[in-house]
């Protein structure tokens, strides 16, 4: 899952090219990608994932979380 203590994922801008850590697309300097922290670690790295990739996590962690509601019981 993602967010937590260590933060949230934001947009930031591109100072500098960088990668998607999914799918290893040029993240070119001047846009901007998703940043997202990586939890339990001291210094926080973080990962950058690009917008298509990011919407991809986001429906995975949809659908982990439609999962993890059916812990609930029905009738609340
Ligand atoms: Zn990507």
């Amino acid at each position: 899952m993602i967010g937590g203590a260590n933060g949230r994922p934001k947009r930031v801008d591109v100072g500098k090219l960088s990668h998607c850590y999914r799918c290893n697309k040029e993240l070119p300097k001047g846009t901007s990608c998703i940043e997202i922290p990586q939890l339990g670690q001291a210094y926080s790295t973080s990962r950058r994932v690009c917008d298509e990739c990011f919407e991809r996590i986001l429906t995975k962690t949809e659908d982990d979380l439609e999962k993890i509601r059916e812990l609930l019981p029905a009738d609340r």
